[in-house]
């Protein structure tokens, strides 16, 4: 039973390197934790890590996380002041979607970190993510909107990832990235 109290981001960091909880522990290189400002007011997660994620351990390294750093660089976000994570936190093999029962596993480590950042938005980041959190479907079909929905508020966009297999999704998450500065602006939340 985990102390919510004297729970923290890198309590909960050291839990997932050793994790052995589902079978993706068996093929990874490294487990991923989120990582970022523990009180940052927007939250944005992701499907699960890749094959350059594996590699370091860290969240959106690679080229999907590339897109995300440029596409927060051209709407005014700093990375440094929010936070970022993943739905699962290792690997599928060949970027599979990670499984319902492997979401189901990892999900206390996601709901941990959502309750210590508490950020004050949290963008969900592609279909998988939609599913997980809102039990949403189409993501191109709900892209841009806000939902709240148990205390909370969500924002939908599509994955950076899948930016590398249709480049005019960029303007696509550009646009939606602008609507949430708009949104962190009349919050006052820090961006
Ligand atoms: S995906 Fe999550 S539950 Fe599965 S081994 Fe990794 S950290 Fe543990």
């Amino acid at each position: 039973m985990i102390d919510i109290a004297n729970d923290s981001i890198n309590r909960i960091k050291a839990e997932v390197i050793n994790c052995k909880l589902c079978s993706l522990c068996t093929k990874r290189r490294n487990a991923v934790p989120g990582e970022g400002n523990s009180k940052a007011g927007i939250m944005f997660i992701g499907e699960a890590p890749g094959r350059n994620e594996d590699e370091k351990g860290r969240p959106f390294v690679g080229l999907a996380g590339k897109i995300l750093d440029e596409t927060l660089d051209k709407v005014g976000i700093v990375r440094s002041r929010i936070f970022v994570t993943n739905i699962v936190k290792c690997r599928p093999p060949g970027n599979r979607v990670p499984t319902e029962d492997e979401r189901r596993v990892c999900k206390n480590y996601l709901e941990r970190e959502i309750s210590i950042v508490s950020p004050k938005i949290i963008c969900i980041l592609g279909r998988t993510a939609f599913e997980s959190l809102l039990g949403g479907g189409s993501i191109l079909g709900n892209r841009g909107k806000f939902i709240a929905k148990d205390g909370r508020l969500f924002f939908l966009t599509i994955h950076p990832a899948a930016i590398i297999y249709n480049n005019k999704l960029r303007y696509a998450l550009e646009k939606d990235m602008q609507a949430l500065v708009m949104e962190c602006r009349r919050l006052n939340i820090p961006i």
